[in-house]
């Protein structure tokens, strides 16, 4: 059982907030920020980032319009969905996104893209333009998180009260004790509970 709303902390200034509610808070956080942080001149993306069948998951971050898809899609792997590799595309409705395009040429304020991770067994993310500004993004990080949720308490289809801890791809989310006794012979395969919409999903550990 997974919760639908978590909170998260923005990294200006520590506050907590859902996904909605943190959009419309750095909207006004990230113009409040002392001007000595910011380089004026470097035009940057607000992005919202959210897993379309698990609303638990969410990002935003600040992304430099000179970064490109091909930026955004290993930021993406890193922080969220790379197991092994698996092919990877943005788009619009069934119109792909060439990765090698900057953001600032294909991004304006109010857009969405969807990106998909692995064709088979698919993590699909929605991506929200919802601002563009000056911001704080340098050379060596072209994208940097401003708030990312914190990970939800999953309770165990098990025994329905312990939090989750594993996963076992036939039979669900298990506590640590429930795991211990699980008997399924998917055992070997019993995969950890990260905070990523791709927890519990092919071969994904977070590492
Ligand atoms: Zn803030
Ligand atoms: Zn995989
Ligand atoms: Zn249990
Ligand atoms: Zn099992």
């Amino acid at each position: 059982m997974r919760p639908k709303t978590t909170r998260g902390t923005c990294a200006h200034c520590g506050k907590e907030f859902t996904k909605a509610g943190m959009g419309k808070h750095l909207a006004k956080c990230l113009i409040d920020r002392p001007q000595t942080v910011q380089d004026k001149n470097k035009p940057c993306f607000h992005l919202q980032v959210g897993a379309k069948n698990a609303s638990a998951y969410w990002l935003h971050l600040q992304a430099s319009a000179d970064a490109t898809l091909e930026d955004l899609d290993d930021f993406l792997r890193q922080i969220w969905v790379e197991c092994c590799g698996h092919l990877s595309l943005f788009h619009i409705a069934d119109h792909e996104i060439d990765m090698s395009r900057k953001l600032g040429s294909c991004l304006q304020k109010g857009m969405e893209i969807e990106y998909d991770y692995d064709m088979g067994a698919t993590t699909s993310l929605r991506i929200t333009v919802l601002g563009g500004y000056p911001g704080l993004v340098t050379k060596k990080k072209p994208i940097e998180i401003l708030a990312r949720n914190q990970p939800p308490v999953i309770i165990c289809d098990e025994c329905g009260e312990n939090p989750a801890a594993l996963i076992c791809p036939e039979c669900g989310m298990l506590c640590t004790s429930c795991a211990a006794e699980h008997d399924c012979g998917d055992e070997e395969y019993l995969l950890p509970v990260v905070n990523s919409p791709r927890t519990g999903v092919c071969a994904y550990t977070g590492e």
